[in-house]
């Protein structure tokens, strides 16, 4: 199908070999499947500290976890600021894993950058333009999440802002779009990455956390995620999902769910 593209830089036609994007030895892109886990937000010291030592012993590479939280709500927990960068920072050197956290407003990109490896645009940010323009003024790894009712071409064009503005290292992530089903908080769209893979040389992660919204579609559709091409995974990981300050318990696995998924999927990746 030949459709009209308005992006250039984030093009398949344009830059053919697939990025591979570098960190401290980790590599996003390609053949490698980088596998991200950790809680919605960072809580405490204690916390995140606990589940960054077990992302790291179930094979993981990089610490997840919210220190600036988009609520659709303005009376919920909205996360605990820089302090939370600070304790995400320090887990994630002592247990050697690379940090992911997300950043809303052009302001905070800086001190983001300053402690965490990754910066997530979060799905609600997907279009704020100035966010994107300021994520282009510097070199650290953006992933990009799919706003929930984009198209892959206004998603293709999101990342195309940040191309453009000279940042390279940019990641997809697609995390489930809204559709008229209510019994999963989102539709995951596995379509979306081979059809992003297709279209584009950029890294495609999946959510399936955030894609379904319940923890026992999790592993089901981590599976398949990887099964239809993913370059990687971000799932929500807690030691006590039920006490989670965000909403997002109800979707997070147990540590030894996560274990489990991550050994399972190193036997599927010999598979597919
Ligand atoms: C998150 O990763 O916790 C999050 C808020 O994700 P999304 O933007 O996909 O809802
Ligand atoms: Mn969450």
């Amino acid at each position: 199908v030949k459709i009209s593209k308005s992006y250039k830089l984030a093009s398949r036609d344009f830059h053919p070999d697939d990025t591979v994007i570098e960190v401290k030895g980790v590599k996003m892109g390609g053949k490698h499947l980088v596998i991200m886990g950790g809680p919605c937000a960072v809580e405490s010291p204690e916390q995140i500290d606990e589940i960054a030592r077990l992302v790291k012993a179930a094979g993981g590479q990089v610490l997840r976890g919210g220190a600036f939280k988009p609520r659709t709500g303005p009376y919920s927990f909205q996360g605990i600021g820089v302090e939370g960068l600070v304790m995400m920072a320090e887990a994630g050197k002592k247990h050697g894993l690379l940090t992911i956290t997300e950043v809303m407003t052009p302001e905070y990109v800086d001190v983001c950058a300053e402690y965490a490896d990754i910066l997530q645009v979060g799905t609600r940010n997907m279009q704020n333009f100035d966010l994107l323009r300021k994520l282009g003024t510097i070199k650290t790894p953006v992933l990009l999440k799919r706003g929930f009712s984009a198209t892959y071409d206004e998603f293709l064009n999101a990342a195309e802002y940040i191309l453009a503005g000279g940042n390279p290292n940019v990641m997809l992530c697609e995390r489930g779009i809204r559709t008229f089903e209510t019994y999963t908080r989102n539709t995951l769209d596995l379509a979306a990455i081979p059809v992003l893979q297709q279209l584009s040389h950029l890294p495609v992660i999946s959510d399936p956390s955030h894609g379904t919204g319940r923890r026992e579609l999790v592993e089901p559709m981590a599976k398949a995620s990887v099964a239809a091409g993913a370059n990687g995974l971000i799932i929500e990981m807690h030691t006590d999902p039920d006490n989670s300050m965000t909403g997002d318990g109800v979707q997070s696995l147990f540590p030894d769910q996560f274990a489990k998924l991550l050994k399972e999927l190193e036997q599927l990746g010999n598979l597919v």
